[in-house]
Formats: C-alpha cells, structure tokens, sequence
C-alpha cells in the first residue's frame, strides 16, 4: 500500500517521483539539545541544516513524515519578492523597509538555488514565471508593476504581455494579459526537502520523524517539549508547524491559519503540445489563486485554492478537472494521475508570521502561499539569530501581524466567511 499523508489529504505525483525518501527514526527517551525544533518543513529543516552546519547540536522532531505538510506538496513557484507587490509593501512601509523586504527575497531565492547546487541536490529547476489577468481592469496594473520593478527595485527581469504574447506564451487565449519574470521559476519541492533532511543528518542533526510535540513549556531557564515517549531540553526553540500546529502553542495559533489547497496532476502531454510552450509556471490574478506548470516529464500540474473539505481525492479531481477546462478546453478528457492537497498557512495581512512567543522560543510561518523560498531562508535566519545575528531576521519579526478575531473558537467560521466573500469577488 503506498504512503499516504495522515495530515493532508491524496498522494502527490511528488511522492511518485522522488527516488529515495529515508526514513527516521522517533523519538525514544530525553535528550537534550542546543536549540530544538518542532516541525520538519522548509523551515524547520533548513534551520536544522544551517545550525548543524555551524556546530549547534539541534534536535528536530515531525510529527509524521518530512514532506507530509505543506513544503513535500505545494506548488513548486518561487516567485519574486514578498507575496504583495513591492509597491503595495512601499505605500505601507516606505520605500526603504519595501527594498529591503524585497531585497531579502531576492536573496532567499539566490541562496535556495546556491544551497542545492553546493550541496548537489537535484530539485528540476525550471525558469520563468507568467503572471496572468484574468479580468481585463488589471492590465494597467500589470503593466506599471513591470515598469516599477525595473525603475524602483532594481529587478529588470519582469516584461509585461499583451493579450496575444500572453495567449502564445501560454497555449490558452483564457487571459486578457499579464507579465513575465525571467529572474525566477519552479521547482520538485519534495526533492528539496529530502535533500535538505540529509544535508542536516549529515552535518549531525538529530531528526526525528513520527514524533509529535505534545507541548513546548518554558522552565527554570529551559525550553522543554514533550512528546508521548520523551522530552527535548534545549537552550533555545524553534516552533516551525505552520498551518499544522493545531493548538500547540496560542500565540502562534491566533496568528497563523490554515487553508485547503489542491492540485492535479495529468498524464505526460504529449510532446509539442501547446499548453505552456516555454517551460514556465504560471499564477493568475484571482483571490483565489490558480497556478500551473508543466512538470519534467510533460504532466500539467494544476493548483487551485478553494475552500470546499475534501479528504477524498475523487473529490479533487473533480474540482480541478474544471479549471483545467476552463482555460485549456482541448484538456477536458485529459486523464489525472494523481489529486493532492496540503494546508497553507496564512496570515491577516498575507505576510510571515515570525515572533518570540516565549522566551527564548520563535515561531515562524504563515507565509501565505508564498514559503517555497522564504521558508527554506527563514530557517537560516533562524540559525543566523542563534549565532548571535538577529538583524535581518528581525525585519520578518517587525512586520505588524494582528491575530485573527474571533478567539479560538469563532476564528475559523469568520475565517470562512470571509474567504467565502472575496472568492465570490472573482467571479464578478
Ligand atoms: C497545495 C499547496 C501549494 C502551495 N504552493 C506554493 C507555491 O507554489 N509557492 C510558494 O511559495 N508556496 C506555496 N505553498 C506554501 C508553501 O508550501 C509553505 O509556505 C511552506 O512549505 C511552509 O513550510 P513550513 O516548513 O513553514 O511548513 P510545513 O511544510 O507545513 O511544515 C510544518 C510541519 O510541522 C509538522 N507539525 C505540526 N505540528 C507538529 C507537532 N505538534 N509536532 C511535530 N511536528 C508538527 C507538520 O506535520 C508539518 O510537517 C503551497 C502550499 C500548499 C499546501
């Protein structure tokens, strides 16, 4: 029987494709640590990594498979900067916090692609990204954002697109528009995070999957957590669950929530075929967000949000058959090989949630759809903050995120309610 992740719902084609997935052992007994870390996504194995690597003894647990949460199943996009456009972040936070907020994007993009190829992890890197509009009102927008980005952040790799480049660049005449970044692309995300789990075994991380943190306390100047058959005591804690931390720790609960998000995987296209002639991937301008890209062997990998509860894969083909169709009719018998999900952890302003929630322990996640890259960085900051560095990650740790409203029990059906809203809006 082939795995399947007890968190999130299908098998992803990602699970089909990777060729070597090792597996940890739990947690049996205490131990005790410099710094331990409770989840084992980008986050929290990049920072396992980069502490080992500069001497720190670091225990990580996971509390089911590395890869079963968001970072073994998501959509691979890297993307540019912060999720808002940099011009959104400078009429909030002026033009010199908007730089450096995408200043250490582009620096969490350059070390994702430096820290696999020093470490020879093969993640199918692919270039390009095509932003696409899909409602004729928010072409100009388009347009002077490319024109921005070049003028006012120094990025001169996004072109703009008219409706005929568009529909050539994308095999779908479905779009009014949109832009074209050269200076980034997609990857096989759970090649990456197998690989990062071994460069931190390697560098004499202590990993333990099927372990979960039943609880993480303060005490007489330690960090404990506790799981059903042993206890870590560290010095310092990284809380790094994400949207799957449930109510493990409050703060961190209040502040980061989780939204279902599903992708489709066909069978290989055939080769010549229309669909995405050049390779890139593809996100479009609805609320909620559908992005696509064709994978190394030619399958289209479609992703869309939405917020139905599935728990059956049937369920998700179903959905993504249609958007599938919508843009691309010729595909509307295409077979579907695989339907997955997985939880993307959002924010009320749709930006990272990093705070010390106790002392001597930081969370770090809601990176709302866009952690590919800003998790795995994040998790070095992390490690750079415990070296006695905390610049850089305290510009993440200064971004105003409010709690949700609505307390522990009201948050989620206000949460609904809302999404429920501005999904409508897509429509109109
Ligand atoms: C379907 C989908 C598509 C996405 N597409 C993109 C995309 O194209 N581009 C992009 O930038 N971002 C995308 N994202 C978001 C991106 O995947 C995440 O931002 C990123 O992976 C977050 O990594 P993380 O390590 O913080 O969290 P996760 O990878 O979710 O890891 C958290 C881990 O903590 C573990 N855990 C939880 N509670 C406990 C506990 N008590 N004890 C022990 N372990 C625990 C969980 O089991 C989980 O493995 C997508 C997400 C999804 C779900």
């Amino acid at each position: 029987m082939p795995y399947q992740s007890p968190v999130s719902p299908g098998r992803s084609w990602y699970e089909d494709s990777v060729s070597d997935r090792p597996v940890y052992p739990a947690l049996d007994g205490d131990r005790r640590a410099d710094v331990v870390i409770i989840g084992g996504g980008f986050t929290g194995l990049s920072a396992a990594t980069h502490l080992a690597k500069a001497g720190t003894s670091v225990a990580l647990i996971e509390a089911y498979r590395f890869g079963d949460g968001a970072s073994g199943r998501n959509g691979g996009q890297l993307g540019t900067g912060q999720r808002a456009w940099a011009e959104e972040q400078e009429e909030e936070l002026g033009l010199t916090r908007a730089r450096a907020l995408f200043d250490l994007a582009e620096e969490a993009k350059a070390h994702l692609l430096d820290f696999t190829e020093a470490n020879g992890i093969d993640i199918d890197f692919r270039p390009g990204q095509l932003s696409v509009v899909h409602k004729q009102r928010y072409v100009d927008d388009y347009r002077r954002h490319a024109d921005i980005m070049a003028e006012r952040f120094g990025y001169p790799h996004i072109s703009f697109m008219n409706k005929d480049e568009t529909a050539e660049r994308l095999g779908s005449t479905h779009y009014f528009g949109g832009t074209r970044d050269a200076g980034t692309g997609h990857i096989h995300p759970l090649k990456l995070l197998v690989g990062t789990a071994k460069v931190a075994a390697a560098s004499g991380a202590q990993l333990f999957e099927q372990t979960r943190s039943t609880g993480i306390f303060a005490r007489n100047g330690k960090v404990v957590v506790e799981t059903p058959r042993g206890t870590i005591t560290a010095d310092k804690g990284l809380i790094a669950v994400n949207a799957y931390g449930g109510d493990l720790e409050p703060v961190s609960a209040a502040h980061v929530m989780p939204i279902g998000s599903f992708i489709g995987a066909t069978a290989p296209l055939p080769a010549g075929t229309p669909v995405i002639p050049g390779g890139e991937s593809v996100d479009d301008s609805r609320f909620v967000v559908r992005y696509f890209r064709k994978s190394v062997d030619n399958r289209l990998l479609f992703g869309g949000r939405e917020i139905y509860g599935v728990n059956d894969p049937k369920d998700i083909h179903i959905h993504i058959r249609r958007q599938i169709t919508e843009i691309y009719p010729a595909l509307k018998d295409v077979e579907l090989t695989h339907g997955w999900g997985g939880y993307v952890g959002i924010t009320m302003p749709r930006k990272p949630f990093v705070r010390e929630v106790m002392p001597n322990v930081i969370s770090a996640g809601g990176y709302s759809g866009h952690g590919v890259m800003l998790s795995n960085f994040v998790g070095k900051l992390y490690a750079e903050t415990v070296a006695g560095n905390r610049d850089r990650l305290r510009l993440f740790e200064e971004l105003k995120i409010p709690p949700f409203p609505g307390g522990r029990r009201f948050r989620s059906p206000l949460l609904f309610l809302a999404l429920t809203w501005f999904a409508l809006r897509d429509r109109i």
